[in-house]
């Protein structure tokens, strides 16, 4: 068994991805923004919670055995404080409602994503995960990097670490073609899934499953299911190895819109909420 991702997470390529593809996609530059300063805070908030959390075994209680929030809720005012500051007013006037109130909600807010990320969540909708979702991040992160990685018996629908959905499909370089991996969308731990598989129901028939790729993103498939009617994007690292996907899918708001125009949903949207 080795550990599931050495090193941590690579929050300064994250930044400086958001920082690029601002320059490149002008209608996503409100959203990179506010993701760069949130990577930024989470970067720190990483740093603090892995010098000084307990080295327990994440494994003893699974991922997501008690959230111990002693060492996380001091920072979440100065989260919600960021937000206040950088975000659009939606998100700004939420964070200020948010701030105003008992801590003990604060607890219920997070204890209650903690619990439901990924797996029962589908009608809270983006909009109202994205706090504790942003602000939790790095300590899922910093939990599944403790965690050993499972031996891998079959093709897993969801994450074998803590049960969450995939967020992403992401093709990675191997021998003259790419293969593919799923990226958590909880825990953002990858696992390698089958090409030519629906991760939602299972529908295996090449003829269902059509690929869709926009010519001003030819680094992100869409890859749909007409079983389903859901779809997987999934970032291309064999068309652009200097691609992140975390902040690639971010960016590529357009292709919500195409998907939903054609009859197909995600069914987990990313952090921003497309
Ligand atoms: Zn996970
Ligand atoms: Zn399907």
């Amino acid at each position: 068994m080795t550990p599931a991702q050495t090193g941590g997470p690579p929050y300064d390529a994250r930044i400086r991805r958001a920082e690029r593809l601002a320059a490149v996609y002008p209608f996503a530059v409100e959203f990179l923004d506010l993701y760069r300063n949130i990577a930024s805070f989470q970067r720190a908030l990483f740093e603090e919670v892995a010098s000084s959390a307990k080295t327990s075994d994440p494994a003893a209680a699974g991922l997501r055995g008690d959230l111990d929030l002693t060492l996380l809720l001091p920072h979440f005012r100065g989260f919600l404080f960021l937000v206040e500051q950088k975000g659009p007013a939606a998100l700004a006037d939420s964070a200020r409602q948010i701030s105003i109130l008992p801590s003990d909600s604060w607890v219920s807010l997070l204890n209650a994503y903690w619990s439901q990320a990924g797996l029962h969540d589908q009608q809270i909708g983006a909009f109202a995960q994205f706090f504790p979702r942003a602000f939790l991040q790095p300590y899922a992160e910093l939990l599944a990097a403790q965690t050993c990685k499972p031996p891998l018996a079959t093709t897993p629908h969801v994450c074998s670490l803590c049960g969450a959905r995939p967020l992403l499909g992401v093709l990675r370089p191997e021998g003259d073609g790419g293969k593919r991996f799923l990226l958590c969308s909880f825990c953002l731990y990858e696992w390698d899934f089958r090409r030519i598989l629906c991760p939602f129901c299972g529908e295996e028939q090449e003829s269902k499953l059509p690929v869709y790729v926009a010519e001003q993103f030819p680094h992100i498939r869409v890859e749909a299911c007409d079983t389903c009617k859901f779809y997987l994007r999934t970032i291309d690292l064999t068309k652009d190895g200097n691609a992140v996907p975390l902040v690639d899918d971010l960016a590529a708001i357009p292709l919500s819109l195409w998907a939903y125009e054609h009859g197909y949903s995600r069914p987990q949207p990313n952090l921003l909420g497309s």
